[in-house]
């Protein structure tokens, strides 16, 4: 169990123990602080493709949830992308010590194009619905 929030390295504002104050015990109880404010993952992680331990992880309502990531949303609000460690301290979690990829200008068309597609989706949707209830057709 955690005495208190350690130091923010890289985010100096975020307050750490809130984060942690919204999982439950079974998890929070696996994260151990360094003394450099690192928050290490103590419970399973993953396996890569070659066998080695990658990132911890844990079953949260159903589903398998990546804790650097789960700690990152909770953190910053919004789901991360890739995210990149800062500290290099293995099996680290504080969502301090993890800051989000730059989007390429790929990605950024991407999401452009996924924005304009879905926002002409609900258009087409909404049009389409309109029709059915003005046009008689057997369905
Ligand atoms: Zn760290």
């Amino acid at each position: 169990m955690l005495a208190e929030a350690p130091v923010a390295a890289f985010a100096p504002d975020l307050d750490v123990s809130a984060v942690l104050a919204t999982l439950p015990a079974r998890i929070r109880d696996r994260i151990v602080a360094t003394d450099v404010g690192c928050l290490v993952w103590t419970g399973s992680k993953g396996v890569s493709n070659g066998g080695q331990d990658v990132y911890g992880r844990a079953m949260i309502a159903g589903k398998i949830v990546s804790i650097h990531r789960l700690l990152k949303e909770i953190a910053t609000g919004t789901r991360p992308r890739r995210l990149m460690q800062q500290c290099g301290t293995f099996g680290c979690v504080n969502p301090t010590c993890w800051s989000e990829a730059p989007i390429g200008p790929k990605i950024r068309q991407r999401e452009t194009e996924y924005e304009l597609l879905s926002a002409f989706e609900d258009y087409m949707q909404a049009r389409l619905r309109t029709l059915r209830r003005r046009i008689p057709v057997d369905r």
